[in-house]
């Protein structure tokens, strides 16, 4: 089991298509990526100068546990999920098989759609704030005297928002504005899936003690077949609001397996928007911690137990 932080990575054999913020993509064949999550954490956008031991492994295995649950809860579901680890065509040196180890899909290439499809069964974050100044969530009008944090009656929302490139932000958009953008067909699809993937987890994910109170899907389009297929990570603490169910409480903010504490530590610390922030030791490990507890729950299984399966 390796204990190192991995928040660069080149590998020798293989072209680096796209770096995000916390992924870096490397082109296997035409048709296929080798898709690598580091150790990278960013907040309000910003990357921070050091990463948090075992995220890149913890997003890696929690995303294909998802696609698994998800594929049998929705059978016409596809995703871009072939493997966790590289074909053998490619050669990595020792180094470098250290580094990608426990953190790399094989995944199908795609043309991904400029819309992230976030869907929220809470009201909370920039969707609260809407709600507060305008009474709607995303251009959706939702019912007056709602609390922050309240479930959002009627069932969970799709409520898109731009794709941004990196270092910008993305803007909320209505599900129209988001129908301009891919077309029609393609965003009543996305909008479909998307909610059926969020009704899916959040179901799960209640009968194991989080709530999953919005989260955000990205899909492709596999150009050969017209489908619109599930990319990227799904239902991490990077791309979703988690919350422990038994300290949940409408009317105020909620504990969170996610990001929360790190944000928080930054605004206290006015540090909130720098670039190149160093986290404090005590910041990284609190944040290890809940996202190792919210793998446990979600998965069954300690994170070391996963690691040493693979
Ligand atoms: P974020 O979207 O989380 O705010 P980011 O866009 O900078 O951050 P990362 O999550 O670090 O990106 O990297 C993942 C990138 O890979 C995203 O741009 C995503 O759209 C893209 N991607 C995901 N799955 C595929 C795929 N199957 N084919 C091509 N690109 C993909
Ligand atoms: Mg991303």
């Amino acid at each position: 089991m390796t204990s190192l932080t991995v928040t660069d990575i080149e590998l020798t054999s293989l072209p680096k298509l796209a770096h995000g913020k916390v992924r870096d993509l490397f082109t296997v064949d035409d048709a296929t990526l080798l898709f690598v999550t580091t150790d990278r954490i960013s907040a309000y956008d910003i990357i921070m100068a050091n990463g948090v031991p075992f995220k890149g492994a913890i997003l890696t295995y929690l995303t294909a546990h998802w696609f698994s649950v998800l594929s049998k809860a929705i059978p016409d579901l596809k995703t871009h999920f072939l493997g966790l680890t590289p074909p053998p065509s490619v050669r990595l040196t020792a180094g470098e098989q250290a580094v990608v180890r426990h953190r790399t899909m094989l995944v199908r290439k795609l043309k991904i759609f400029p819309v992230e499809a976030i869907v929220r069964g809470y009201l909370t974050g920039s969707g609260y704030k809407e709600y507060v100044a305008k009474g709607t969530v995303h251009g959706i009008k939702l019912p007056a005297g709602l609390k922050n944090c309240d479930k959002i009656p009627g069932g969970a929302i799709y409520t898109p928002s731009t794709k941004a490139e990196l270092g910008a932000h993305d803007e909320n958009i209505s599900p129209e504005q988001a129908a301009k953008i891919v077309g029609e067909k393609y965003a009543k699809r996305i909008e479909e899936l998307a909610l059926k993937c969020y009704n899916a987890a959040a179901e799960y994910a209640r009968e194991r003690g989080i709530i999953i109170a919005d989260t955000k899907f990205e899909f492709g389009l596999d150009e050969s077949t017209d489908e619109v297929v599930l990319v990227d990570e799904v239902l991490t603490p990077d791309s979703s609001r988690f919350w422990p169910a038994d300290k949940y409480e409408a009317g105020r903010e909620q504990e969170s397996f996610d990001k929360q504490f790190l944000r928080d530590w930054l605004t206290r610390s006015g540090l909130k928007g720098k670039e190149g922030v160093e986290m404090p030791d005590d910041v990284v490990q609190a944040t290890a911690e809940r996202y190792r507890e919210a793998f446990k729950l979600l998965t069954g299984k300690g994170l070391d137990e996963v690691l040493g399966e693979n």
